[in-house]
């Protein structure tokens, strides 16, 4: 797939219990609640739970955990993508700057 200029976040800053800011590369912008991002985890184990994309996202919103999300920490995957851990645990997601592109864009 041709990647002519790849995206990449130049400030990330998280406030572990709410929020999740994203610089980008290219002056844009994000800005995402946490508990939409953890319920937007991509990883297998989270993935069969709803629409990937978002296309059809349910009126009311289910999951596994019902306490209050917040994230422990984040780190930095290779330079393609974040690893959120998550206060429920669960540290398996990996953000891709492509998908956290497209979640900020459907939030
Ligand atoms: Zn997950």
């Amino acid at each position: 797939m041709e990647n002519p200029s790849p995206v990449e976040p130049v400030r990330i800053a998280l406030k572990k219990s709410e929020s999740l800011d994203i610089e980008w590369s290219d002056g844009a912008k994000s800005h995402f609640e946490l508990r939409f991002l953890r319920r937007m985890c991509p990883c297998a184990g989270c993935q069969g739970e709803r629409d990937l994309l978002g296309r059809t996202l349910l009126p009311v919103v289910r999951t596994t955990y019902d306490g209050p999300i917040t994230a422990r920490g984040a780190e930095l995957v290779g330079n393609y993508a974040l690893r959120m851990i998550w206060s429920d645990q669960h540290s398996t997601g990996i953000y891709s700057y492509t998908y956290l592109r497209s979640l900020s864009k459907i939030q």
